[in-house]
């Protein structure tokens, strides 16, 4: 296996997340190095990994090698929300999974939050964790009947004026109310994760590469020998069948005034979406502008990272204009961040825990748009495993095996496909008020 990570060229993009905070500058590795584990990637999967091994065995040396810098990947630049979302929905899920697994896992996504949310009271104030819940509204019969039958746990149904006192989004017929969701800002708590982890002896290395290859690590060229091994480099590795990169992109308003704040919504924190097939995802941040984020990028052919995906003008207009839509009552704001990054997608749409005890190899990842969460439990059950315990082997991640995506130009095709459709499919429920016909088909087209 050889990983890299080299995509045609730095994103000149900048997420809202990155104001007022310095990367850490952290030193690049310029010699050989033994450690107990080590672990390529520098995002929350790498740095979570790294905390719940510590955690249970504070004797470990670990090192961290990250090719550009931490937080340089969706870990510093994504929504901020910290659900216990998963890709696929509860009901494809329990198909595929024990349903008692399936009720353990949800429970232990939920327990992820509050413990995330912990660690940032504690270590990450400036990262604003805050635990509001999060609403996913209709604004059409079609939208309405599918939320309705994602209703679980302590999710609850809103009628139109109970979701109007929440949130004041035009045109709204209902929502659903899930109490476990916090928004997060996210590059501050990689930041924090970071320092924590070099406050308790955790060796960090910025700008270096990682190379394995028939079980051997290079980093920028130096052997690395190591008893164990991390890979949780997520989107960013060599184009293959085994999954594809997804780009999604978002805005920052400028912050809006408090007049206009409280057209928007009374509820601090609150993570809010419209439930479009276009995924879409908001929330107002701490100083009063929304940061909304969705798809519709085109997907790359070869599976190759683009950083031209990550700035697509149509796509952020696209994003802008749902703003306009929701709250026409704002009056005057302007967009003054732009950016994007790529999430990684397998055939399943599920999300992965590999562990071979041979080589003592693990890697995580697969989260498609969920992994602020999901990264910690990864970890956590990551952790668990290399350290010779059993404590998550069903849940539903864990030696989750998908088929490979097609061979191009056929992934090209049905991806793509997949873009263009779900807008359709989101306008013909606009126009038909039923569930979208267009979407039924396109699912298919992807492994869904
Ligand atoms: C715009 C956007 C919005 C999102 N919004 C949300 C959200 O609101 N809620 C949610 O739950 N999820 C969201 N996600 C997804 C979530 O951010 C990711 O799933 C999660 O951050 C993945 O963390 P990670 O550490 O696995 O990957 P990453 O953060 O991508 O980190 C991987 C790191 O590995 C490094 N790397 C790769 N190859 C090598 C190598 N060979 N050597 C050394 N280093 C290497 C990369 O440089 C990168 O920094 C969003 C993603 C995006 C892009």
């Amino acid at each position: 296996m050889v990983l890299t990570v080299r995509q045609d060229s730095k994103p000149s993009n900048h997420p809202l997340w990155r104001d007022g905070h310095q990367s850490l500058n952290l030193p690049a590795l310029d010699s050989p190095l033994e450690v107990d584990v080590a672990i390529v990637g520098g995002g929350f999967s790498g740095l979570w990994s790294a905390f719940h091994l510590l955690g249970q065995d504070s004797s470990l040396s670990i090192a961290i090698f990250e090719s550009e810098e931490i937080g340089f990947g969706a870990s510093g630049r994504n929504g901020g929300w910290v659900s216990s979302d998963y890709p696929v929905d509860p009901v494809t899920l329990k198909e595929r999974h024990p349903e008692a697994d399936i009720e353990t896992f949800w429970d232990l996504m939920r327990s992820a939050i509050d413990e995330i949310g912990d660690f940032a009271s504690t270590c990450a104030p400036e990262a604003n964790f805050r635990k509001a819940g999060s609403l996913v509204f209709a604004r059409n019969k079609a939208q309405l009947h599918r939320i309705e039958s994602n209703l679980f746990g302590k999710k609850r149904l809103l009628g139109p004026s109970e979701t109007q006192s929440m949130l004041k989004v035009d045109g709204v017929i209902g929502s659903i109310f899930d109490p476990d969701c916090a928004t997060v800002e996210p590059y501050p708590l990689v930041l924090a994760l970071a320092r924590h982890l070099l406050a308790h002896g955790v060796a960090i290395f910025e700008r270096s590469e990682a190379q394995l290859e028939n079980n051997s690590m290079k980093v920028n060229g130096h052997r690395i020998k190591s008893k164990q091994r991390i890979i949780a480099t997520e989107a960013y590795k060599k184009p293959s069948r085994r999954q594809i990169p997804i780009y999604s992109l978002m805005i920052a308003t400028s912050p809006l005034t408090r007049e206009q704040q409280a057209m928007v919504s009374n509820v601090p924190g609150l993570a809010f979406l419209e439930a479009l097939h276009n995924v879409n995802y908001a929330q107002m941040t701490s100083d009063g502008r929304i940061a909304i984020g969705g798809r519709g990028a085109r997907y790359p052919y070869g599976s190759r990272l683009r950083s031209s995906k990550e700035e697509q003008g149509s796509v952020h207009d696209q994003i802008s204009q749902l703003v306009e839509e929701w709250f026409p009552q704002l009056g005057q704001w302007k967009v003054t961040h732009k950016w994007g990054g790529p999430v990684a997608v397998r055939w399943n749409w599920e999300s992965y825990l590999f562990f071979d005890p041979l080589t003592q190899t693990g890697s995580i990842g697969g989260y498609v748009g969920d992994g602020v969460t999901m990264s910690y439990l990864s970890a956590k059950a990551l952790a668990d495993r290399m350290l010779g315990g059993n404590r998550f082997l069903k849940m539903p991640f864990v030696e989750n095996q998908a088929r490979k995506w097609p061979i191009e130009p056929f992934r090209f095709i049905g991806a793509n496909a997949l873009v263009s459709l779900v807008k359709c499919a989101d306008q013909e429920e606009r126009l038909t008020q039923r569930e979208s016909l267009i979407y039924k088909g396109a699912s298919l087209l992807i492994g869904k």
